[in-house]
């Protein structure tokens, strides 16, 4: 991770009783030279550098999250649900396309959803492959759980070529093909060919993540249209983004019933707990006020987007609530001048880029300004 913290105390707090000074941990060797995930949480006034929603869920939903809260309070000494059924429900009813709870499955946000697939379909001696620019999570999870990774390289508008996915996946044989789509950082949404394409040739799973499907300009572009032809697809979202369900930590997938029966030999016994069984459950009976606010955000990113090439940067094409731009020559001068005038963005991308999530329109503004002044300030040192 470029911009993690190294891990602390791996080597600190282990100080060895005969006064020889302190020893490492024996942490796993692939992993003891590894950072933590660590986008930085600062306390900054414009905050835009995960990708959350800026809107906070409405006063209406706050006091329906409060009551059903309440409701399983007092049913806490039993475990909850491990099953989670009453949200599987839910959850198939919001994604339609025929989907039933069987072909659904939750967990605590979609990173746990990509982790026990990782740890049912990869592992030692198997092997995923991704195309990146991508999710910098998708190889964090490959190498917590020993699948071996396979970098493969989108095309320099971030675009994910089909003929050389073929040739990427019939050459390489991956356990684990994964596909972003809107990708993150870039933005990009696949044309369905490409996944098509991937699945029709791919030895084992294709996983699509589609974290930012709401964000999208064709929401019927989705993978979930081919779970009927492709029982080795799955296709993972999350409530993190568009539901502005960050906080609550609910991610789940959709696939054939077998991959969810596949789930339950890693999951951890209720892995689920019951408050954020119901709190999602909540929220998807919320979803039209909540996604209205999509609208909204779509409609700020593409004027960040004018906005950004109207000042002659680049900006990457979006379908998700965040815009890739740039390129500098030197980025991080880029990044720490906006946060010293308290806007938060991310270091994030190849070289030279920088990302930053469409916040409410005052952020947006505060943004904007800010870029202004310091490309006036700093003009030739950081242009590329
Ligand atoms: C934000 C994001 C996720 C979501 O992670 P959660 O664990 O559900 O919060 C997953 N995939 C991608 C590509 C993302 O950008």
């Amino acid at each position: 991770m470029t911009d993690g913290a190294r891990t602390p105390g791996l080597t600190d707090s282990a100080a060895a009783s005969d006064g020889t000074g302190p020893r490492p941990l024996p942490v796993r060797a692939d992993l003891a030279d590894r950072a933590g995930y660590g986008a930085p949480q600062l306390e900054v006034a414009v905050r835009l550098n995960t990708n959350e929603n800026p809107y906070p869920p409405p006063a209406s939903l706050v006091a329906d999250i409060a009551a059903a809260v309440s409701a399983v309070a007092a049913g806490l000494n039993r475990y909850p649900d491990r099953e989670a059924w009453q949200l599987r429900e839910s959850l198939a009813r919001y994604l339609g396309h025929g989907l039933t709870a069987a072909h659904t499955w939750p967990a605590n946000g979609s990173n746990e959803v990509i982790q026990q697939l990782l740890q049912v379909f990869g592992g030692p001696g198997r092997s995923a492959l991704g195309f990146e620019p991508s999710y910098s999570m998708h190889p964090v999870i490959a190498r917590t759980t020993a699948t071996r990774w396979i970098s493969a390289q989108r095309t320099a508008d971030f675009r994910v070529d089909p003929v050389a996915a073929v040739r990427a996946v019939t050459s390489q044989r991956p356990d684990i093909v994964f596909l972003t789509s809107p990708n993150n950082p870039t933005g990009t949404a696949l044309p369905l060919a490409v996944v098509e394409a991937v699945c029709a040739v791919a030895p084992g799973m294709v996983i699509v993540d589609e974290a930012y499907a709401e964000f999208t300009r064709d929401r019927s572009a989705t993978a979930l249209t081919l779970l009927p032809r492709f029982p080795r697809l799955v296709v993972v979202r999350t409530m993190s983004k568009a539901f502005a369900l960050a906080g609550a930590r609910v991610g789940y997938l959709a696939a054939d019933p077998d991959v969810v029966r596949a789930m339950l030999l890693v999951r951890l016994p209720y892995h689920l707990s019951a408050l954020t069984q119901a709190v999602a459950r909540v929220a998807l009976a919320h979803s039209g006020e909540l996604l209205s606010t999509v609208t909204a955000i779509c409609a700020e990113r593409d004027l960040l987007v004018d906005r950004v090439r109207e000042i002659g940067l680049t900006a990457a094409d979006s379908e998700t609530n965040f815009v890739l731009f740039g390129t500098f020559a030197d980025r991080h001068a880029v990044w720490q001048a906006l946060l010293d005038r308290g806007v938060l963005v991310r270091e994030a991308g190849p070289p030279g880029w920088l990302r930053v999530t469409v916040g409410t329109p005052a952020e947006n503004f505060t943004f904007r300004s800010a870029l202004d002044e310091v490309l006036g300030t700093l003009a030739r040192k950081v242009r590329r």
